[in-house]
This record gives structure tokens, sequence and C-alpha cells, in this order.
């Protein structure tokens, strides 16, 4: 059976386990053989034709650097590209459709980026070798697939590319100047002005790249890629930073480069709502986080997400969630006194030239009240005001025990175990085995990455000895997979302890698979907020969704909501009955 060893260099420490101390157990070596040895860097290295699999290196590592599998017998070939000797193998391919905007979905570190690169002729593959391969071995390698005959276009001119890449926030540091500047020398197609009006960047056409919010960045690196003269585009992950309405927008913009037949898109995106959108075909991509991806058969949107959901892929036979996710309708507790938490007064904040209200409002025991609105009207604002960090002059934080994870998340020199202490201690089975933490105890905060620090404050959050947790953003930085994961282990930990949360989220789907109530937010970014409800998710789907011109359905499958095609039978009934979200 063909094995992989994967050792993740950052976190091999010779000098800290004893000497190596994986070379000295590995029975291999003890034989007398060297199939654990120093490698040029220092760093263990492992022969993959010598090792038996025994399993007792990963397991007798301090510091779990070492993963060896077992891989699914039909890659017994060699990977399209490897990240150096003991480093993650891609073995497959996504492929472009001309007229189709195509999507990729899977969990981070399964190689998705690494995929469209090699699409998109950034990375050059190099099949397991220690150099690059060039086109006539790509050529070769694909023969008799789909990807084939798309690599001699490539190789014969027959395609020009564009690509967003998914840090957005490296932008001001690779060029410097205003949005126009930058947009004007791209402008390929010559459609400077219509592109500015339709990804609304009038406003700010004159900043300077470095002043600019992630959402800015976003739309700007978004506005550059599609200006570029291309037959095929790739957008790496073109919705984070976004509220809602904007991702919509930016979804019918992606969506609507492909009603040409002579132009492909491929897109990687984490909000399962919005991929559903966006894409016509999608691909999942699965394996084993850090260590091997593979890239499974084309589907159609709807089937591919629901397989996604299921945690099984049948045609490869491969479980890659242990339960299937699925979609309740909400059950709405009655409002009484007994069951009422707690309540808030009128809120009337003003800071510099924003101004917050809110009308009084009360939340249930056990409840789990979901915040919708656009970005820079006050959502931030309203949690620090129950939580108490934000002062006003009526003293509006409410006046019971609160947990609080922040949206911008700031980590220390402290150890994740350290700050863990209490959720170590009482919550292993709810929120470190589920959130998979354990690796991450010996690191420190200001060591993690976005997503690692972000389950990291979740769980810290949902460990405190607190009535209400109030949580802002918890789905940023997180893939598909931890942001179900984590919707899901919220929604148990309220349900066995009896606390309540409120949360603020962009991702609708995590919104809807968490709360039992809505508040919303209506306003003008950056100038004014107001805050009504908690709604019962009906009246609240339906207010917010008002403003943004869509409406939702329910998949037969597993009842996740799904957009209704514009002007569709289904979303004109929705629309003249008012009924936008629950049918
Ligand atoms: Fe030591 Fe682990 Fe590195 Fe082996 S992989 S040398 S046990 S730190
Ligand atoms: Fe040696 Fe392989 Fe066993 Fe590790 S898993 S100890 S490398 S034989």
């Amino acid at each position: 059976m063909a094995r992989i060893a994967v050792i993740d260099k950052k976190k091999c420490h010779p000098d800290k386990c004893g000497n190596y101390l994986c070379a000295r157990l590995c029975p291999i070596n003890r034989m007398g053989e060297q199939c654990i040895t120093k490698g040029s860097d220092g760093k263990a290295v492992i022969d993959e034709k010598l090792c038996t699999g025994c399993g007792i290196c990963p397991k007798k590592c301090p510091f779990g650097a070492i993963t060896i599998i077992n891989l699914p017998q039909e890659l017994d070939r060699e990977p399209i590209h490897r990240f150096g000797q003991n480093g993650f193998a891609l073995y497959s391919l996504p492929t472009p459709i001309f007229g189709k905007v195509v999507g990729i979905i899977g969990r981070n570190g399964i190689g998705k980026s690494t995929a469209i690169k090699i699409l998109a002729n950034i990375q050059k593959p190099n099949f397991g070798k220690d150099h690059d391969g060039d086109i006539k071995e790509i050529i070769a390698y694909f023969k008799g697939t789909e990807a084939q005959g798309y690599f001699e276009k490539l190789r014969d001119g027959q395609i020009k590319i564009s690509y967003k890449p998914q840090q957005v926030d490296l932008i001001p540091k690779q060029y410097t100047g205003t949005v126009s500047e930058l947009l004007k020398k791209v402008d390929e197609k010559k459609q400077y002005e219509t592109i500015i009006q339709e990804l609304e960047l009038t406003q700010i056409l004159e900043s300077k790249l470095h002043e600019l919010s992630g959402g800015e960045l976003q739309r700007i690196a978004i506005a550059a890629t599609v200006l570029k003269k291309a037959n095929v585009y790739f957008f790496d992950e073109p919705t984070s930073y976004l509220d809602i309405k904007q991702r919509i927008k930016i979804a019918r913009f992606i969506k609507n480069l492909a009603s040409d037949p002579e132009i492909a898109v491929m897109v990687i995106e984490h909000d399962l709502i919005i991929l559903d959108y966006m894409t016509d075909m999608i691909h999942l991509m699965y394996g084993h986080e850090s260590v091997y991806g593979v890239v499974s058969g084309v589907k159609t949107t709807k089937n591919g997400i629901n397989v996604y959901l299921s945690g099984f892929l049948k045609e490869e036979n491969m479980r890659f969630r242990d339960q299937p996710i699925k979609f309740n309708p909400p059950i709405v507790a009655p409002q009484t006194r007994e069951n009422t938490l707690t309540e808030w007064t009128p809120i009337d904040y003003t800071q510099g030239r924003f101004h917050l209200t809110a009308e009084s409002g009360e939340i249930n025991k056990g409840d789990v009240v979901g915040i919708l609105g656009q970005n820079g009207i006050g959502k931030t604002t309203f949690v620090k005001i129950l939580a108490g960090v934000l002062k006003t002059k009526e003293d509006n934080a409410l006046k019971l025990k609160v947990a609080y994870k922040p949206q911008y998340l700031e980590g220390g020199e402290e150890l994740v175990m350290a700050a863990l202490a209490r959720a170590i201690q009482k919550y292993e089975i709810q929120l470190i085995r589920p959130l998979n933490l354990k690796d991450l105890f010996m690191r420190k905060l200001n060591e993690l990455s976005g997503g690692e620090l972000q389950r990291v404050a979740i769980a810290h959050c949902l460990s405190q000895d607190a009535d209400l947790m109030l949580m802002d953003e918890p789905s940023a930085y997180l893939d598909v997979e931890q942001r179900l994961m984590v919707s899901k282990v919220i929604k148990e930990m309220m349900f066995t302890t009896g606390k309540s949360a409120i949360i603020v989220d962009h991702d609708l789907l995590f919104i809807d698979y968490l709360s039992d109530k809505l508040i919303v937010f209506d306003g003008v970014p950056a100038l004014s907020g107001h805050v009504t409800g908690p709604y019962t998710m009906k009246q609240g789907m339906n207010t917010f969704l008002s403003g943004i011109d869509i409406t939702f359905r329910r998949d037969e499958e597993n009842y996740r909501p799904r957009v209704n095609k514009e002007d569709s039978q289904k979303d004109k009934e929705q629309k003249s009955t008012g009924n936008l979200y629950y049918t």
C-alpha cells in the first residue's frame, strides 16, 4: 500500500525531543537501516520506501510533527506536486469549464490554492521530483483527461489567465499609490468606469491602498482581476471580509463573467450559500490536512454541496466527517418572564460622526441570537455596549456575567494550554476535541494562524463561567468544515448548558444553522445604525432580506437554505407574499 510520511518542519525540534527521538525509536533504524535520518536542514527526514507504517514515531514525537498515512489505493502514483521530501502532496486537479463558474470546496490545508495556482500557471508542478516539470511532462501526465486539453491550450497561447490571490491584505505591500492609479494601470479591457461603478469603488478611488479595510481591498482585487483581458479567471476566496450584501453582489458579478461561453471561471469559497449561488459545478477536495489532497470528480453544485454536508463521497468511497450536517426548522420557545435571561434598555450612542440607536430587547435562557447587518453600521459597537466594554451614559451593559469574543483577536506570549486551562479541565469532549485544539497546546498564541487563533478564542469564550456569550464574527478565517463544526459546537453547548449566546456573523448559513432568533441592523455605513429585534427567524430574515432583493428556498434533502434564481417562479411568488426566507 502506498504510504505518505509528512513532517511539519515548524514543529520538528530535534534539540528539544532528546536528539532525534523518532530515529532512535524507529524499528527499521534499530535494525540498522536508515529510515529516519537527519536532513540537511537539521530536521528529521523519513524514507517512505523503508517505512512500514508501524505508527511509533507519530505517537512518540512530543511535538506532533509527524503524520504517516496509508493512501487510498487509487493514489498509487506520483503526486502532481509535492512540497519537498516529506512535504504536502497534491494528487489531482480541478478542471475549468468554459461558460461556467466551477467552485472548489474543502477544508484549509488540503491544496485548493496550490491546485488553482498550477492551473493559473503560477506554480509549476514537480510530480514529486526535486525539479519543476515542463509543459510536455504536464500534458503527458494528464493524457486522456480533461486537463490535457486545458494544458495544451495553455501551451498554444489560447488561454490567458487572470488570478485573484487569497491574501488581499498583501496588496498594499506590493503596490503603493492610490486605488485609481492601480486600477487604471491594469485596465486592459478599458472598462474602468463600468467596473468601479459596479463594485462601488467610486468613494475610495483617491485613497492610498494602505489606508483601506479588508473588504475594500477585496473589492479592489476583484476589480483588478476582471479588468485584465483573459478567458480564464481564478478567484481564491473572493468574499472574505465582505458583508452579506456585498457577498451577494460579488457573487452576481462573478457569475455574470461566465455568461460568455468563451470564458471560464473558477472560485474557492467557504461560504456555502454564496458558493451555491455563484457556481454551476463544483469539485470537492478531500485528503488529510497539511498531508495530502485529492480533487473529486466534478459535480453539479446542488449535488456537490449536499454530498459535502453528508460527509461521504460515494464514488471515491471516502468518509471525511463522522456525521452528516442537517438543518432543522427553528423551534421557538415562547417568551415568558420565567425563561427570560436578560433585557436591555434602549441605546442611544454617538461616537464622532457615527450614531447608534437600539430598541429595547430581551433574550431567553438557552437561546442563540444571530445578528445580521452590513459592515460599518455598528454591530460590533452594539455587542461591546452590551458586554460593558464600551460605556454609555445610560449604562446599557447587561447586568449578568458576560463572556466576550472580539472580532479582532490578539495573541500574546501565553501558551494555548494556559489560555484554555478551564476548557481543558471542563469541556474536553464538548470543545477541545471537536475544535481540534490539542495539537496547538504547546504553541504560543502569537504563533497561531488566523483560523487557529479563532478556534482558541471561541473555546475560551464558551468555557467561561458566564450566562451570556457574545461573539463577534466567529466564522472569520475558518474554512467551511471548521464553520460547520463551530456552529455545531456553539449550538450544542448552549443546548446542554442552558446558557445563551449573541453571535454577529456574515455567513448566512452559519447564522441560519445556529440561531433561534435574529437581531437586524439597518443604517448607513460609517454614519448611523439602528437595531431592532430579537425577531423570530422568519420575521428577522424577512426584515433583513427586504433590503437585499433575494429570496431563499430550502433544499429537500437536508433543509439547507438556497438562494432562488432571480425572477424564477419561486422568487416572484415569495416576493409577492413577503416570505423571503421561510416558505
Ligand atoms: Fe524529534 Fe519529533 Fe523532530 Fe523526530 S520529528 S526529531 S521526534 S521533534
Ligand atoms: Fe519508522 Fe515508519 Fe514506524 Fe515511523 S512509522 S517509526 S518511520 S517505521
